[in-house]
């Protein structure tokens, strides 16, 4: 762990086990913090507070572009960590470096544009100032599936803003988070603005990071069930909170689509780590007269995907992240077949050969598939593209609105209007138009309904960290 800018054990000397999602093996044993060394973060990051908030923006913005230049000479190792602990392949995991590159630099410059605002009063003799301040100290919890980027989304915008931050990173995936923190340590970020607290069981940091008085603020991301349980822990102590949740995005083909370069792109995003995406197309909304040819492009390019370590030339499908995974993954695919979906590619666990000791499941496309089951209503997080296919053109965005999610959503049209209509109606926070990746450290990422509060990335990313004040000056 790393505690006021030292490496260190936990109070309880106790470790936990690494594994490595594509062959099972052991990699690593990592310190097993509790709510003790949570404690003794946060206190770290209380007493270095004052300083840090003070330091001017210039300052704050050197340290993220130091980190920024550090991270990028170490990609090829930040890269490899992360395909041997999470199993993404090699050149998704370089890219995800990048992306996460990126934040730190882009709120680099960010810093120094947190700008207040004069304001007209309606007494002549008096003037409104807006100031916007640091909120204090931050509690962030980091999900597995994007161990990296995950991590400089939330400490980039929050030390630009001056905040000091405490960071409980996924059990499954610490050993990104402290190749991070290592980082942190060179660029000379001073002592208890960023700290480390790895832990097998979340749940009591989870409790000190949403009950101790130090704390001002949570950020969170990960599953719905936990994300508002935390909510309401963190509401019991009126601390501000972003959540950034799970998903359930459709991906709509119109009628006026090209449905070969819509499968290109579905097969694109909805296989991306191997499925593990809040913002993974679950559902497959394609008009009646592109369906064949959808499903044809698409299941020709999916059946030919390579599954494996994700170390392995030309393999497009690594590990799902447990056994656990699998099964739920399983489930669903079992329910739809079940219940009349035609399996056109893939249903089943690879279990063959070299895949015998990992967590691999053949990618797979469902055709036919109906409000009744399963796949319809709950995230997958996995390798499956279940398709619905949809008539009426007045049905289709009450059919995508059908969901408690409200995260990202996908349409392809040639009609501008249609487009625009698609936009304007689809209540999800992120929507690709004709576009496959809506994400950038500069745009606003973030759901509506079940999938969160608050937005990660570009201006309002920043705001989250931000406290306005105002004042009225008699003149
Ligand atoms: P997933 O099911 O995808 O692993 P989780 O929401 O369980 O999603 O995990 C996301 C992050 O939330 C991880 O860092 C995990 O350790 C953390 N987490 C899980 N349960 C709790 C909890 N009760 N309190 C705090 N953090 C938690």
């Amino acid at each position: 762990m790393y505690i006021n800018g030292a490496w260190c054990t936990p109070k309880s000397n106790a470790t936990f086990d690494v594994f490595n999602p594509a062959n099972g093996k052991k990699i690593a044993n990592v310190a097993d913090g509790t709510e003790i060394d949570a404690r003794l973060a946060i206190d770290a990051a209380g007493s270095a507070f004052p300083s840090w908030s003070k330091s001017t923006a210039y300052q704050r913005a050197t340290f993220l572009t130091n980190a920024h230049r550090i991270m990028l000479s170490r990609k090829d190792v930040l890269a490899e960590i992360m395909t041997i602990e999470q199993g993404k392949p090699l050149k998704a995991a370089r890219n995800e470096v990048q992306y996460a590159a990126d934040f730190l630099l882009w709120y680099a410059e960010e810093a120094k544009r947190i700008n207040g605002e004069i304001l007209p009063s309606a007494r002549p003799d008096q003037r409104f100032m807006v100031l916007h301040q640091a909120v204090g100290v931050v509690a962030a919890v980091t999900p597995w599936n994007y161990p990296i980027s995950m991590i400089t989304r939330k400490i980039a915008p929050a030390l630009a803003a001056g905040c000091c931050i405490v960071l409980k990173p996924a059990e499954a995936t610490p050993l990104c988070a402290i190749e991070m923190f290592k980082i942190f340590k060179e660029a000379n970020i001073p002592n208890g603005v960023v700290n480390l607290v790895t832990a097998k069981d979340p749940k009591p940091i989870g409790e000190e990071f949403t009950t101790n008085p130090t704390v001002a603020k949570i950020t969170f991301t990960g599953s719905t069930a936990v994300g508002k349980m935390l909510a309401c822990q963190a509401g019991a102590h009126m601390k501000r909170i972003s959540l950034e949740l799970g998903g359930h995005a459709p991906f709509i083909v119109c009628e006026d689509a090209d449905p070969v370069h819509a499968a290109k792109g579905a097969s694109l995003v909805k296989f991306l780590n191997t499925g593990q995406a809040c913002i993974s197309p679950n559902r497959f909304l394609v008009h009646t007269s592109a369906y064949d040819a959808f499903i044809d492009t698409l299941s020709t390019r999916v059946a030919k995907m390579k599954t494996g370590s994700g170390f392995e030339d030309g393999v497009s499908i690594g590990p799902l992240i447990n056994q656990a995974a699998i099964d739920k993954v399983n489930r669903q695919v079992t329910d739809a077949v079940e219940k009349g979906a035609k399996l056109i590619t893939g249903g089943m666990q690879l279990t063959e050969g070299r895949l015998a000791d990992g967590h691999f499941y053949a990618p797979t496309v469902l055709a036919d598939v109906t409000p009744d089951m399963l796949i319809y209503r709950e995230e997958t997080f996995g390798p499956v593209a279940p398709i619905i296919k949809y008539d009426d053109n007045d049905d289709v965005l009450a059919m995508a609105n059908d969901t408690t999610y409200g995260l990202a959503a996908y349409v392809y049209t040639q009609n501008l209007g249609r487009a625009m209509h698609m936009f304007e109606g689809l209540r999800f926070g992120i929507i690709g138009i004709n576009d496959i990746n809506p994400t950038s450290a500069a745009a606003p990422f973030g759901g509506m309904k079940d999938s969160g509060l608050g937005r990660e990335g570009g201006k309002p990313g920043i705001m989250e960290y931000l406290e306005t004040k105002t004042a009225g000056l008699s003149i």
